[in-house]
């Protein structure tokens, strides 16, 4: 017999880091380059497997993803609240978006002191194969540093070839249950 458990998990990050492709890519296995503006709140669940204390969990994601930051600061209180974990998503082809990072983890434990964060460094596969005129712009070692930072664990992940998407979310769902 599996036990079935159901948590709440938040994309957090900054507007066109990828939240909303890095859910689509884990939850429907797709991608699309044009950009999905997300209206209002979107809920969004996956079941995974995971193992605790040598008994194997159906644990359901409820993934809620946020449509821009005026939305996010409307809404912020009751979109963190009862959140069990959280991705914390940033673009590594914008330097910036790091401090977004720690903004939004600081947010989210005032609400949620229990929630588990991990970092989804996002669109690797521009850093890997920069197409003219874009630059890399986030070091690994700054990454890294950054996660180190805040006790958390962090991938390099790409939306758009599923790379490291379902590590994010394994990982995390495993700390939930842990
Ligand atoms: P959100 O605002 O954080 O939800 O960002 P979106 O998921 O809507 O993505 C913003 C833009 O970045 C869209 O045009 C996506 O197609 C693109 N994008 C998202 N993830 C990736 C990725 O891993 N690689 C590339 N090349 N583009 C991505
Ligand atoms: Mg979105």
């Amino acid at each position: 017999m599996t036990t079935a458990v159901s948590k709440k998990v938040c994309l957090l990050g900054d507007f066109a880091v990828g939240k909303t492709s890095l859910v689509r890519r884990f939850v429907y296995d797709l991608f699309d380059d044009r950009y999905i503006s997300t209206i209002g709140v979107k809920v969004s669940r996956k079941t995974v497997a995971v193992l605790r204390e040598d008994e194997l969990l159906d644990l359901t994601l409820m993934l809620w993803d946020l449509a821009g930051s005026e939305e996010f600061d409307r809404v912020r209180a009751s979109y963190l609240r009862g959140a069990s974990g959280a991705v914390l998503v940033c673009d590594l082809t914008r330097p910036d978006t790091l401090n977004g990072v720690h903004r939004y983890l600081q947010e989210l434990q005032e609400i949620s002191p229990d929630a588990h964060a991990i970092v989804a460094a996002n669109k690797l596969d521009l850093v890997q194969q920069p197409p003219v005129g874009i630059r890399p712009a986030l070091d690994l070692e700054q990454v890294r540093a950054a996660a180190a930072g805040l006790g958390a664990p962090y991938y390099l992940t790409s939306a758009k070839t599923g790379d490291e998407v379902e590590a994010v979310f394994r990982h995390l769902g495993q700390r939930l249950v842990g």
